[in-house]
């Protein structure tokens, strides 16, 4: 099966404006960003939603947050803080299917989710 876009991101068959990156964890600018910082940070390994987490690659989740710990404190937004999003499934509108968080920052956000 081909490559979903974000894997695509990871070989670096499409290019990305990278803000952080280990071993497992890759995070990049949103190429349309809904707030001054939007970054999506996700999983080298193909997961297709939040309801495909599972025992084996829950530990990739604890990457991700501590890696979203990184990103936000590197971007200056650790203290004035930031809006986290994971859309799972067809009412989300997730329109990627591999999981990703959105971090958003860099304006005072709203009670509304959308930032
Ligand atoms: P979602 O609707 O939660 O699936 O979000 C997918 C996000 O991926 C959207 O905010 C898109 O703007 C973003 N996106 C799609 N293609 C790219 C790309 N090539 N580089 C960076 N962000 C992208
Ligand atoms: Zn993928």
């Amino acid at each position: 099966m081909e490559d979903c876009i974000f894997c695509k991101i990871i070989k670096d068959e499409i290019p990305s404006e990278k803000v952080y990156e280990d071993d497992e964890i890759l995070a990049f600018k949103d190429i349309k960003p809904s707030a001054p910082i939007h970054i999506l940070v996700i999983p080298k390994k193909h997961i297709s939603t939040l309801m495909e987490v599972n025992d084996e690659n829950m530990y990739l989740m604890e990457k991700i947050m501590k890696a979203i710990q990184k990103i936000a404190k590197k971007q200056g937004v650790d203290k004035t803080g930031f809006r986290l999003i994971a859309n799972c499934g067809p009412d989300s509108g997730q329109e990627v299917m591999h999981i990703h968080f959105h971090l958003l920052a860099g304006k005072k956000m709203g009670p509304k989710i959308i930032a």
